[in-house]
């Protein structure tokens, strides 16, 4: 039982948000290997920045690591192959972004045969790390899919002085980075120890949800092994509140400055200009980068990755997804390599219990429809949602009433009624008096709306409008 004098200070509350089911299906299911596919399709553009250009052509042999697309541009990430076999051939795809990106295609063998030139990286400066980061092709994981190498290619003279794990996966459904807490977690705290040494943070904060009592325990645990001293969390106590406490003190932490934020379950907690001012106070300005507040912000997959590409060599070839909705059979989490098409990974999940009515990349909040169930599964995406007719039904909107949920439920203090009505006569300067352009896309407001006012939409449209006049 941590002491209440061991509360380090209050933290900020989120205010707004709003209270979701949490639907964790797969929480307590042990993530499960899927065997190769016949053929991935690797798309060049997954990532935020330039695409990669193939560097592999039709017939030539690949293993499972193998580069097969990179870019001479800084904000990139190099891909790999996800499994050993023969180049099919080049192709094109449509992203749900929109954009059309260059695609591999591989055949696969079967083997899974690891690249033979592959080996751990010798990291021991910030320099190394920024290198072994962008080699690995680690991109945020969380779904932001920013190239990480870029995130941690920080000014060593002037770096950051928090670091912030984010593990609060706050959009329901979605337990993939629990499981990696609960299954990973020795090389979540390693990575976490070796970001703090070779960029020198101040403070470390692990933030994860309160509704996802074991992660917590799990990352208390391992503290309490290495040093032998049990600093565990009643995880059953001061559920409604933030919470900031001390992990421990090893030989890696001799400063004491690695704590586990205990955060509240509202959504959207994990956001980044959320989670940022919950856990330091400090307010995210619009079109600033949280290094401009101090802050860096990693998922906590991201940073269990890259301590494995340490150890390994193995770059970023396959990903944990959770595999959740009416209509599938097993849910469950399942690693799958990189390419892989949805409807494979919807048939290793058992097919479908019912018909899908719609199937999502990511979360029921924020993800992506897909179209297209032949498309592949990408490094970003953490969660695949195949929705049966009940799940997907339409929300037929009707008049507003002015209730004031919408405001109160907008994480960043925004209006969104009064952006809706100035956007619909055309007043742009009103939108822009608004602050539509803060709009984290969150979809907190669409939820809460008893009209069922397809606000999200509108404030989509309101920044396209304000980006399209700039
Ligand atoms: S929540 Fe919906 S009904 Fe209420 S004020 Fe906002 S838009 Fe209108
Ligand atoms: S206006 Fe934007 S940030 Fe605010 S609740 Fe709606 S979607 Fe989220």
């Amino acid at each position: 039982m941590v002491k209440s004098e061991e509360v380090l200070r209050p933290v900020k509350d989120i205010g707004g948000g709003a209270n979701l089911p949490h639907r964790k299906n797969t929480a307590e299911k042990e993530s499960v290997m899927m065997p190769p596919p016949e053929t991935v399709v690797i798309p060049m553009q997954q990532h935020i920045g330039a695409p990669c250009t193939p560097c592999v052509k039709k017939g030539d042999t690949v293993y499972v690591g193998t580069k097969i697309g990179d870019s001479d541009k800084f904000v990139s990430a190099p891909i790999h192959s996800s499994v050993s076999g023969t180049v099919s051939g080049l192709g094109s795809l449509l992203l749900p972004s929109g954009q059309t990106t260059e695609t591999v295609i591989i055949q696969s063998d079967g083997q899974m045969t690891p690249d033979p030139d592959l080996k751990p990286p010798v990291v021991e400066t910030l320099e190394d790390l920024v290198k072994a980061a962008r080699d690995s092709g680690l991109v945020g994981l969380g779904g932001a899919g920013f190239p990480s190498h870029v995130k941690l290619n920080v000014n060593p003279d002037n770096p950051p002085d928090t670091l912030i794990i984010n593990g609060a996966e706050c959009e329901p459904y979605i337990t993939s980075d629990y499981r990696e807490c609960v299954e990973n977690t020795d090389n979540i705290l390693e990575g976490v120890y070796l970001l703090k040494k070779l960029i020198g943070f101040k403070q470390v904060i692990i933030a994860v949800e309160n509704n996802k009592p074991k992660a917590i325990q799990a990352l208390n645990k391992l503290v309490e092994n290495v040093i032998g001293q049990d600093v565990g969390v009643d995880v059953s106590d001061d559920e409604k509140t933030h919470a900031l406490y001390k992990v421990a003190t090893d030989e890696r932490d001799a400063d004491n400055s690695v704590r586990l934020m205990r955060l509240k379950s509202r959504y959207p907690q994990g956001a980044e200009k959320v989670l940022i001012y919950t856990a330091t106070g400090r307010k995210l300005p619009l079109g600033k980068l949280p290094s401009d507040v101090g802050c860096m912000v990693m998922n906590v997959t991201s940073v269990s990755f890259l301590n494995k590409y340490i150890k390994t060599g193995m770059p970023l070839v396959s990903k944990t997804v959770t595999v959740d909705g009416g209509a599938v059979m097993n849910a469950q989490n399942v690693i799958v390599p990189i390419g892989t098409s949805i409807s494979d990974v919807i048939e290793f999940c058992g097919g479908y219990k019912s018909p899908a009515r719609k199937i999502l990349y990511g979360g029921p909040m924020m993800g992506n429809a897909v179209v297209d169930v032949n498309m592949p599964i990408l490094k970003q995406n953490n969660a695949i949602l195949v929705l049966d007719r009940k799940q997907a039904e339409k929300r037929v909107e009707s008049p507003c009433i002015r209730c004031g949920r919408c405001a109160k439920a907008c994480p960043m203090r925004l209006q969104p009624l009064e952006i809706e009505s100035a956007l619909r006569i055309g007043n742009l300067e009103a939108v822009k008096a608004h602050y539509a352009d803060y709009c984290i896309e969150c979809g907190s407001c669409s939820y809460v709306c008893p009209s069922k006012r397809h606000l999200t939409q509108v404030m989509r449209m309101a920044k396209a409008e304000l980006r399209n006049k700039k």
